[in-house]
């Protein structure tokens, strides 16, 4: 091992650059740094790049979430199926309206909700179901969706991961009712928090966009610009789930370099399968795709097998760390968590995929940002912490 590097890399630093930057001081500078045209136009750069018909700006993914639900019209008492092994903002959102999450397992191999496991788990009162494409690996939309029309069921994708992603030629986000995506700062496309809610039916975008902000008739932006006064009136009791300018003003070129980034994480992808393979206790992610399937590359997740590796997952945590490498967990299961343990009475055992999964995964760097060498160090490192056990 060579002499370890001076500087932490870190894990997921978002990579901004100075067209970023001008974009935004370029907002600082306009007067209106709330929401108006900025954020339009980031809504239909969004639209044109993922598909839909409509696209509107939250600042969340878990906004994003959240309004799908209130949309389809998720009552106190209804059941939403999900994944517990995804951020916890996935499950939470199904609690505020009142609803049961019910988890359903995943498949081990490729760490996505299994259409199965879903189909056992529906009831009179299911109502709908959030896939969460985890790590940018699309879920198996076709049997998903063939499930949830059999039974009337909404479904809401979580492509929190899934920015770039495709399943069988379609865009990850776009094959539900609703897509939800996530600009936080360790997503490929960031701005500082923000999120966006897709959908192809007119009304649910109407909705959505009177719901983000306050649930009044017209938006500040139609209020005060030089278009003119109106009144406005509160039609639904709504949120404050608005994106601002600012915020759009920091993503409104970076999805013009989305494709050049995610070639660029494909090539440390590479080098990882490469330099990371034939080691023992150490499962490397699903390499396999459909026709047409398109990874998105969020996430490279590692399996740390304790016995085999002789070290466990949070043992080689601690070594990358201190050998200068950030690492990630994505996720421990949410069904294992206090409030949810204790709520629902779930315990080890429920989700035997999931929290096989849960036990090992790991998630090495992987962004724009990072050179091969950077990869390269990587690589060294884990080689080196396996190798002292
Ligand atoms: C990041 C993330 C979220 C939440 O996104 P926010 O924009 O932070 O609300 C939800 N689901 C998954 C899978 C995520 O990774």
């Amino acid at each position: 091992m060579r002499p370890y590097r001076s500087d932490f890399l870190v894990f997921g630093s978002p990579l901004i650059l100075e067209e970023d930057i001008l974009e935004v001081v370029d907002t600082l500078r306009s007067g209106w740094i709330g929401s108006g045209p900025k954020v339009l136009r980031f809504e239909e750069l969004f639209r044109q790049f993922i598909g839909t018909r409509y696209a509107v700006a939250v600042n969340s993914c878990t906004a994003a979430l959240s309004l799908a639900l209130e949309i389809v019209g998720i009552q106190p008492g209804d059941e939403v199926i999900t994944t517990a092994l995804t951020f916890p903002a996935t499950v939470n959102v199904i609690e505020h309206h009142g609803a049961y999450p019910v988890f359903a397992d995943v498949d081990r191999a490729t760490a996505t909700i299994s259409p199965d496991e879903i189909e056992k788990r529906i009831g009179p009162r299911t109502k709908a179901i959030i896939p969460v494409h985890l790590a940018g690996y699309p879920c198996e939309m076709d049997t998903i969706m063939k499930i949830a029309r059999a039974h009337g069921l909404f479904v809401i994708e979580d492509a929190a991961h899934a920015l770039e992603a495709k399943y069988r030629g379609h865009r990850t986000g776009t094959l539900g009712d609703f897509g939800a995506f996530s600009f936080y700062p360790t997503k490929s496309l960031t701005t500082g928090e923000g999120g966006m809610l897709v959908t192809n039916q007119e009304a649910w975008a109407d909705k959505a966009r009177i719901m983000r902000l306050h649930g009044i008739s017209s938006d500040a932006w139609a209020r005060y610009s030089e278009a003119g006064f109106s009144h406005y009136e509160t039609i639904l009791p709504g949120y404050k789930y608005n994106m601002t300018d600012l915020q759009a003003a920091l993503g409104i070129h970076q999805l013009d370099r989305l494709e050049h980034n995610h070639r660029h994480r494909e090539t440390l992808w590479e080098l990882y399968n490469a330099g990371l393979s034939g080691i023992p206790g150490l499962t490397l992610p699903s390499q396999h795709l459909e026709e047409g399937t398109v990874h998105a590359r969020h996430l490279y997740t590692i399996y740390v097998d304790p016995e085999e590796a002789g070290i466990t997952r949070d043992e080689l945590m601690v070594r990358l760390k201190e050998m200068r490498v950030g690492t990630g967990v994505h996720y421990t299961a949410v069904h294992l968590h206090k409030y949810y343990r204790e709520k629902y009475g779930y315990k080890r055992g429920d989700l035997p995929n999931t929290e096989w999964i849960s036990d090992r995964t790991l998630s090495l760097p992987l962004a724009a940002k990072m050179t091969t060498s950077d990869a390269e160090y990587v690589i060294e490192a884990v080689r080196y912490a396996l190798s002292q056990t």
